[in-house]
């Protein structure tokens, strides 16, 4: 089983903000309170807010008391009004009402693969903000691929479940694990173990160290964070997802020429020492001049050697029928 993340290791992780929805105020007043408090988050999502901010040339006043919900959000002070932005079900377990009429543009927005994240000022919800982040482009041919090669792929992600499923349909993943905390995610890792069945997991966040520590390949993305990597067995030099069959199939070239090693190791000594010790002397009278024993030590060094070396040469074969 291949595990991948969503946002960066499956996408661009670069997200942009597409749509805002005002709750009577204007548009530019739900991105100005936004980006006040996104303004001091690390997440990719609180980035776009502020990049998108920063196109619209808006004034972004300052925020005090900011703390990061992780997994859900973040919240501050800003403008005296206690600021929320993040996940819907957050906002509404902080006791912040929710109109049934809101949810159909939610899940128009959802359906597209966009991520709907909300904006609360005290006890109301002022806006809401859709956020996509397109595939890579490679993603879809990488997917396939795997699967091609006998690996079950699953899509784990924080995000919700109409979201992941419409990024997953856009990627040709089947099994979709959504709105899974970060803590949460190396438990599901460790679920998947089983004793015959190994778990590969490919991540970039710092959210996906444990994971990647967890599984039995841990995978990070080169243009992912440093955590990621340290927790990680293997860092793929690009972002590009091709590389994680390509390092499957190099793993098991290796593991092919072990096999074929072992076998020229053993082979010379397991015919030779019989002969040496005068197996076939009573039949045949040949014994083994110790100049050949010799040279079937060096040989078998050499074979070892040579197979081992055509690794260097080694390309990743070509997916079938690709599209
Ligand atoms: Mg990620």
């Amino acid at each position: 089983t291949v595990v991948l993340d969503k946002t960066g290791t499956l996408t661009e992780g670069r997200p942009t903000v597409t749509d805002i929805w005002a709750n009577g105020s204007s548009p530019l007043t739900v991105l100005r309170l936004a980006a006040a408090v996104e303004r001091h988050s690390e997440h990719p999502l609180a980035q776009a807010v502020v990049q998108k901010a920063e196109a619209e040339k808006i004034a972004i006043p300052p925020a005090w008391h900011f703390q990061a919900r992780v997994g859900s959000g973040a919240e501050a002070w800003v403008e005296d009004q206690w600021i929320r932005i993040g996940r819907l079900s957050w906002l509404q377990e902080m006791g912040i009402p929710w109109d049934p009429s809101w949810s159909e543009r939610v899940q128009n927005w959802e359906s597209q693969g966009k991520t709907v994240i909300g904006v609360a000022q005290s006890q109301s919800l002022v806006g809401l903000l859709a956020i996509a982040d397109p595939l890579k482009p490679t993603s879809p041919e990488a997917v396939q691929h795997l699967q091609q090669m006998g690996l079950e792929v699953i899509l784990l992600t924080g995000d919700n479940p109409t979201t992941a499923q419409a990024v997953a349909r856009q990627a040709g993943i089947q099994r979709v694990i959504a709105q899974v905390r970060p803590d949460q995610k190396a438990a599901y890792i460790r679920s998947l173990r089983q004793p015959r069945h190994r778990v590969a997991m490919v991540g970039d966040g710092i959210n996906d160290a444990p994971a990647l520590a967890e599984a039995d390949v841990g995978i990070a993305i080169g243009t992912g964070t440093d955590v990621a990597m340290a927790a990680s067995d293997i860092t793929l030099m690009s972002g590009d997802l091709r590389g994680v069959a390509t390092a499957i199939q190099l793993s098991r070239a290796t593991l092919n020429n072990i096999r074929q090693n072992l076998f020229f190791a053993f082979i010379y000594n397991t015919l030779g020492i019989p002969i040496a010790a005068g197996a076939l002397y009573p039949f045949t009278g040949w014994l083994l001049n110790p100049m050949l024993a010799g040279a079937a030590m060096a040989l078998s060094s050499i074979s070892v050697v040579a197979n081992a070396l055509r690794l260097r040469h080694f390309q990743p074969p070509k997916p079938a029928g690709r599209r």
